[in-house]
Order: C-alpha cells, then structure tokens, then sequence
C-alpha cells in the first residue's frame, strides 16, 4: 500500500494549492483526481476564459492560471495520479485509507477533499462506437498539437465556440456542428466565431465516424436528410459534462445535498478528513475560486495539525523561507 502525509482528492484550483501548502508544511502529497488532466471546471469548461476576479491578477486565462498552480505545487513533487477516482474511505490504526478505483490502496495522515461538483465526465458522443478512439477528444490539453488537422467540434455551448477561437488559428480548417439552430453560447463569443473561417453546420449531427485505428472521416446529417462527409484528423467533443458526488456520498460525510458540511477548521465529521473548494458548505458559503484558495489554506493547516498534534497551526511566511 503507497503511503503519503496528505491525500488531495481533486485536482481543481482548490486542490491544487492544497497540493501547494502541504508541500510547503514538510507534508508529502498525492493528488487524486477522475479526470485525465489537472485544473477541475477550469480546464474541463474553460481552459481559454479570462478570470477576472482571482487576486493579484488582473486578468488570467483559465489555462494559465492552471498552468501557474501546477507550478507552484511543482517543487515539493506532488504525486498525480489523473485519470483515477477515488472510490473508497476506511481507516487503519486511525489513518485513512483511501481505495482507487483499479483497486490501489493509499494510505495517508490526512484526507482532503477538494471534489468541487463531484465526478464529472464529459458526455459521450452518440456516435463514438463508429470509430477506433483515437481521434475524439474532449479536452484539448496542447491546442498546437491540432495545428494543420482538420477539426470538428461537436456542440453549441460555450466550451464548443471557445475551441472553435482557439483552434481557428492554428488548424487547417475548422468545423462547427450543432444540433439546435440557436446556441447556448455567450452571443459575443458566437459572432467572433461567425466573422473567422469556421464552417457552422447548424441542425445536424455527426452520424458516423471513419477510420481505421484513428479518425480520418465524420459524416454530418443534416435535420431532414442531406448527409455529407467530410474529412476529419481531431473530433472535439465538446457536449458538456455530467457530475455527482459520486462515491463519496457512500463515506459517511455529513452533508447538505450535494456538499459536505465542513466546520471553521475546514473539518469534516469524519476524523482526519477535511474538504475545501466548491464542494464544501456552511453558512455564508460562496463558491468562487477566491475562497477555495483559502479554504485549502485553512484545511491543511489543520490537517497538519491532525496528523502531528505538536505542529504549529500557523505554517509561517511563505516570504520567510526564501
Ligand atoms: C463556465 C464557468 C466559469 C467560471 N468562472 C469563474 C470565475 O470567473 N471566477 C471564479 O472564481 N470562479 C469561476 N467559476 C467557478 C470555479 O471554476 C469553481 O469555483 C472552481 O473550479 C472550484 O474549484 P474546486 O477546486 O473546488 O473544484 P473543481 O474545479 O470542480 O475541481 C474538482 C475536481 O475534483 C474531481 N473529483 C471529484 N470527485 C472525485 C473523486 N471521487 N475522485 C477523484 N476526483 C474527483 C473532479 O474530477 C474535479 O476535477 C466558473 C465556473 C464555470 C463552470
């Protein structure tokens, strides 16, 4: 059974500076999440948004900021393992023990859960049986990686017309399909789109994808019959995501529908539990990115304290280490 000081369970802008402040305390860290990639709603819904209300920057794109995060956490080597839910809390000589899915055991002093909105997984496109995996994508980690593919993007929200702004630039052609006429999409984000050479296809949807070990081809279906194919190298998949709380709702945690109550110390009912970020509640709660931050700084602080009943509650100053 892998052992650590601290196990984070999210990987959103609240873990991830959790991640941050148990490197910071001496603690050694892994870092949980079900997605394949770091960053939680920000890199799920909009790695290419500017945030304008996260402190000490003016403005920041959602992937930058990300990006930033990972940095800071980065010199005290967090463990990541992406891609892995956390299913299972039980304790031995009163340590948690956390269950991964795969069946892994983690073993830790302390837990914190940062799940935001719980497990969320994109929604699978209806046709992706039609064709090997590759190719079909519902994050773009690496937009240059796109660069000179034929892109289709599959959705009328705003994660879909964002991807269509960013990869305009790089593809080689670009096409947006949606099943509706109208779009969910912010109306400014939609014309910026409709002024570039993106193809909008509107009322259609992708009804069969080719190829042969990766996408070469999708053919459209336009509401009515016409069907054409086109060719494709990349299908993002940008058809939204679906969240619960998922297993931890099995843990015993004491909660408010889909949140945990936590107390001032960040703590749970569950002994060397601690939750921060969106997927905390109490009453005040206001679940912006701001708060997180310091909900994480709070819950480590008296995770440490937890798990070494002589540690100071009070870290000390980032500034005075150096
Ligand atoms: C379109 C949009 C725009 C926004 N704009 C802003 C803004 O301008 N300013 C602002 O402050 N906020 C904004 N927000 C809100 C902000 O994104 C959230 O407050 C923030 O992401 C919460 O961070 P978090 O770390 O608590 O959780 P999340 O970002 O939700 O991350 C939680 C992570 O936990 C993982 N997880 C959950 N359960 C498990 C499990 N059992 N095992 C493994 N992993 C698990 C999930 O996969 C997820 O990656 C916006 C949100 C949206 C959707």
């Amino acid at each position: 059974m892998r052992e650590v000081d601290v196990a984070v369970i999210g990987a959103g802008p609240a873990g991830l500076f959790a991640a941050y402040y148990a490197g910071f305390r001496g603690l050694s860290v892994a870092v949980i999440d079900a997605l394949p990639e770091p960053g939680g709603q920000v890199t799920a819904m909009y790695p290419e948004k500017l945030i304008l209300d996260v402190a000490g920057f003016p403005a920041v794109k959602g992937r930058d900021l990300v990006a930033n995060l990972v940095a800071q956490a980065a010199p005290f080597g967090p463990r990541y393992l992406l891609g892995t839910r956390a299913e299972k809390l039980s304790y031995a000589d009163e340590r948690p023990v956390l269950g991964l899915a795969g069946g892994e055991q983690l073993g830790c002093g302390a837990v914190v859960i940062t799940g935001g909105l719980g497990s969320f997984s994109p929604r699978p496109l209806p046709c992706a049986d039609s064709a090997p995996g590759a190719g079909i994508v519902y994050f773009v980690p690496e937009p240059t990686e796109l660069a000179d593919r034929d892109v289709l993007i599959v959705g009328g929200g705003d994660s879909a017309f964002d991807w269509a702004l960013t990869l305009q630039p790089l593809a080689r052609s670009v096409t947006l399909v949606h099943r509706r006429e109208k779009f969910r999409a912010h109306a400014s984000t939609v014309a910026r789109v409709l002024s570039l050479p993106v193809r909008v296809v509107v009322n259609a949807e992708v009804t069969r994808l080719f190829g042969d070990g990766t996408v070469t081809g999708a053919e459209v279906t336009v509401r009515g019959g016409a069907t054409e194919t086109l060719p494709v190298d990349t299908v993002v998949a940008a058809l939204g995501f679906t969240a619960d709380l998922g297993p931890l709702a099995e843990w015993g945690l004491r909660l408010d529908r889909r949140h945990i109550l936590v107390d001032s110390a960040m703590a749970t009912n569950l002994s060397r539990v601690f939750a921060a970020g969106d997927i905390t509640e109490y009453p005040g709660k206001v679940r912006l990115i701001a708060t997180g931050f310091g909900e994480a700084a709070t819950a480590v602080n008296n995770a440490a304290v937890a798990i070494d009943p002589s540690a100071h509650l009070f870290p000390g100053h980032s500034s005075d280490a150096g």
